[in-house]
């Protein structure tokens, strides 16, 4: 990846996500490493205190005027709409490089730089390719609702942590919990989270929530939308109805136009699941609706437990080095892919994010991907989750 583009892939390997379309100039480009240029002189005090790697960054910054990381279209809208507090930008761009270090070179940290927390695990659809699917789990004790305290003491402590961006979402649909506006509120409050994502099938957006959402300046909000024929997506999104998700993604769209330079994103993401969708059709039916339009294809995930071994699958998967993932009863687990959470390495009801992200449990599994023992772990010899 040349630093001088923008990336289109949302994720890596074979988790990414591809823009369609992307209309990005590199116009826009200059302009985002412009105002980091035109902030030299203060940035220059801030590398002061900086550790050694990241003065190392900066500087290379200034010689080539270029930041050697992926810059893709949702950072830059993070800078341009903080391009006033340039002390917040800085941080914001240490933060992504030390996001992107962690993934790429497998980097034990103290803490995650990125969390994942599920308001609820439960879902008002059955996609054939989610594990909402397995009647195995759609049942106690792998059902619940977070508590909105609970919820609040992992975003103090992230807060204080320095985790830099959140995701609202994983195993469930968010928008079933009762408080969700609240949560987001309140996540978005913190100095130190740069990012926070919603994540929904847009089942459920009311023009209370939309607004919400706005208000609280919620950096992204995905939609998960796999089609543009009412057959096709609702063979996919099992349960849900075509015209009421378009009504709603349109309410979502609309609402914005009242708020005056909104910073929330509006991401359209689709799994081309029959690996037929004709991606053009697809983007220009959503973008009307959206700012961005993404496609990727169905992992093997839901069926974890059943898939047959991958032998040829053995790299580490950087999600135990770059991520927690918290479920609605405070468990901590590595991934969703184990969506019923055999690698699960502690409670935060029990411990702190910090002394679970260094416990023994989650560095013995690190250990095995590290060093090729990958399919020695049950159910990562069976997922396809790779990032080469
Ligand atoms: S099951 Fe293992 S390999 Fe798959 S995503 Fe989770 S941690 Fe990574």
């Amino acid at each position: 990846m040349n630093s001088n583009q923008i990336n289109n892939s949302i994720g890596r390997g074979k988790v990414s996500q591809k823009v369609i379309n992307l209309e990005s100039s590199s116009n826009n480009l200059n302009t985002f490493h412009n105002i980091f240029l035109e902030n030299s002189l203060e940035i220059k005090q801030f590398i002061k205190d900086a550790t050694e790697i990241q003065k190392k960054f900066w500087l290379e910054f200034f010689e080539t005027k270029s930041f050697n990381i992926n810059i893709n279209p949702h950072m830059m809208k993070y800078v341009f709409y903080n391009k006033k507090n340039v002390n917040k930008i800085y941080k914001y761009i240490n933060f992504r490089f030390f996001f992107e270090q962690v993934s790429l070179k497998k980097i034990e940290t103290d803490y995650p730089p990125y969390l994942l927390i599920e308001p609820v695990s439960t879902c008002n659809l059955r996609c054939p390719f989610c594990f909402q699917t397995d009647k195995t789990f759609t049942k106690k004790p792998f059902m619940g609702t977070m508590k909105l305290d609970l919820f609040k003491n992992i975003i103090d402590q992230a807060n204080e942590l320095g985790v830099g961006a959140i995701t609202i979402a994983s195993r469930g649909e968010p928008t079933l919990h009762k408080d969700l506006g609240q949560m987001l509120k309140y996540a978005k409050s913190k100095e130190n989270i740069f990012e926070v994502k919603l994540n929904t099938n847009a089942t459920k957006l009311t023009e209370d929530l939309c607004n919400q959402i706005f208000e609280s300046e919620v950096n992204q909000i995905v939609i998960s939308a796999d089609h543009y024929e009412k057959k096709t997506f609702e063979e996919l999104r099992k349960n849900s109805n075509f015209e009421t998700i378009v009504k709603n993604v349109k309410l979502l769209f609309e609402t914005r136009k009242k708020f005056k330079n909104p910073l929330t994103e509006i991401r359209v993401s689709g799994i081309d699941y029959y690996k037929s969708t004709n991606k053009n059709i697809f983007h220009d039916f959503w973008i009307k609706i959206s700012d961005e339009v993404t496609i990727g294809n169905a992992l093997e995930r839901w069926d974890t437990y059943n898939n047959k071994i991958h032998q040829n699958i053995n790299d580490p998967c950087e999600n135990l080095w770059d991520r927690m993932y918290i479920w609605f009863d405070g468990k901590v687990n590595p991934c969703d892919a184990d969506y019923k959470s055999y690698l699960s390495y502690g409670n935060v009801n029990e411990f702190s994010i910090k002394k679970l992200w260094n416990n023994k449990m989650i560095k013995n599994i690190r250990n095995k991907h590290s060093t090729n023992q990958r399919n020695k772990i049950d159910p990562c010899n069976k997922c396809g989750v790779t990032f080469v």
